[in-house]
């Protein structure tokens, strides 16, 4: 029997059997044949989406290329892609991404299938850049949807964490290559807080990183600049010292708020400017575990301080930041951003360290704020809160119970939030 795991190391799997088919037939009747399916990206994801006991695709090797519509708006991609092998490809066809997440190691059928998103007011989630998808569905036929043709199959499959079917290539919204300017420096959190709707207004993309222990924040903003390209990125969360710091904190918990204060103390300004998408990605070399909620936008400041103040009442010894970040609202089914503009707040740990309790807590602060977990990272929903949550999922539910009735692509994860489509 074959073994995977996930990034983070909290999720193994034990399928029966992994394949990585190379051409479309192949992947074809390899669905086709299998009782039980599931697709992984990078394995990037927190929650047990990958997990399988029947067979677990990788799409890393199916061939294809992009192909770039005549006006150049839109592209197919090669699903299984990393991003970052598709933004240097499209950088290469002078094209670049809306926008993009911390990270660009994902598979970007992996990143479309969790409502994976970068930061930007005006900006919604990778889901909502997708304009069509070609699918493989349980019986090994292949079907493209997009808003004309089959619209619910599509509408459904925006955010759909690969319960519909195998996404083989995707249609993506693109934007002619651009550059930005990255700028990074310390503030403090109040000012920070009291700023942020001009600050989101008046900057393309705007994030900050806040130790729970710590009142001064790292703030970032990226603008589109006409030229640049600069040298290697700002390390700080990437750098030795936090490696150091979460190793110290592992064996001493009690340290963990004199080591935040002494990181965010080694924070400095800092500014560069590249191509954008080798400014969206920074490396994330010390693992770490995460939960994150979409948080209406107006209730984002006082979530973050209340989050704060129970990792301080608790005396959890969180070693990783908090990420404050503003996501544009959409109109896709399952997607926590579809109630409007929201903040999103990420909570990470040490991957070394414990976890569980403090999550607990955690994802108590930001439900009662009114947040929605992201579907890839911690959370504890029951199909009975995705119903309470979510207006259009038995919408969602219909579609899936109608293009995979015998459940095919559900694992137990996922049958236990959408057993409401069983
Ligand atoms: C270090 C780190 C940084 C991160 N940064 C961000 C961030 O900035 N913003 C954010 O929103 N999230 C972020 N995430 C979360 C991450 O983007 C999501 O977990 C994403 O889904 C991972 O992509 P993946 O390719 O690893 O997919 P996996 O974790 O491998 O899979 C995720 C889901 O996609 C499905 N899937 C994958 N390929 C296919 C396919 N071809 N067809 C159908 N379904 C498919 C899988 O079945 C699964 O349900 C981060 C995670 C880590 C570990």
């Amino acid at each position: 029997m074959a073994s995977w795991r996930n990034w983070s190391g909290s999720v193994t799997a034990r399928p029966a059997a992994m394949a990585t088919p190379r051409t479309l037939p192949e992947l074809q009747s390899l669905v086709a044949g299998a009782t039980r399916v599931r697709v992984a990206g990078s394995g990037h994801s927190f929650m047990p989406l990958c997990e399988t006991d029947g067979l677990l695709l990788s799409l890393s090797e199916l061939e294809g290329e992009i192909e770039v519509a005549d006006d150049r708006s839109t592209a197919w991609v090669p699903a299984g892609w990393p991003i970052h092998r598709l933004t240097a490809a499209l950088w290469e066809r002078g094209l670049s991404l809306f926008n993009q997440g911390d990270i660009d190691k994902q598979a970007i059928a992996g990143a479309v299938a969790t409502g994976t998103h970068g930061t930007g007011a005006s900006l919604g989630s990778i889901s909502t850049q997708a304009a069509g998808f070609s699918l493989i569905l349980a019986d090994g036929s292949r079907v493209v949807c997009d808003t004309e043709n089959e619209p619910d199959l599509f509408q459904a499959q925006r955010v759909s964490l690969g319960a519909l079917g195998v996404m083989e290539r995707v249609k993506l919204k693109v934007l002619p290559a651009y550059r930005l300017r990255e700028s990074v420096r310390p503030a403090p959190l109040e000012e920070i807080l009291s700023a942020w709707p001009d600050l989101t207004a008046r900057h393309r993309h705007v994030e900050f990183f806040v130790f729970p222990y710590a009142d001064t924040v790292l703030l970032k903003t990226l603008d589109p600049v006409e030229s640049g390209d600069d040298g290697p990125p700002s390390a700080w969360l990437e750098s030795a010292a936090l490696q150091i710091a979460s190793d110290l904190a592992a064996t001493f918990p009690g340290l963990a708020p004199a080591l935040q204060r002494f990181l965010t103390s080694a924070m400095s300004p800092a500014t560069r400017a590249a191509p954008a998408h080798r400014i969206f990605p920074s490396e994330r070399a010390t693992r770490f575990e995460e939960m994150e909620h979409e948080i209406p936008a107006a209730a984002g400041a006082d979530a973050l301080r209340a989050g704060m103040a129970e990792v301080r009442a608790r005396r959890w010894p969180i070693i990783f930041p908090f990420e404050y970040r503003a996501v544009a609202g959409d109109d896709i089914w399952l997607s926590p951003m579809n109630a409007g503009p929201c903040v999103s707040i990420s909570f990470h740990q040490y991957a070394k360290m414990p976890w569980r309790e403090a999550f607990a807590g955690m994802e108590a602060v930001f439900a009662a704020a009114g947040g929605r977990p992201h579907w890839a990272k911690r959370h504890t929903l029951t199909s009975e809160d995705v119903l309470r949550l979510y207006p259009e999922a038995p919408r969602w539910g219909a579609v899936r119970k109608q293009v995979d009735p015998g459940a095919k692509f559900l694992n137990g994860h996922l049958r236990e939030l959408f057993a409401f489509s069983l």
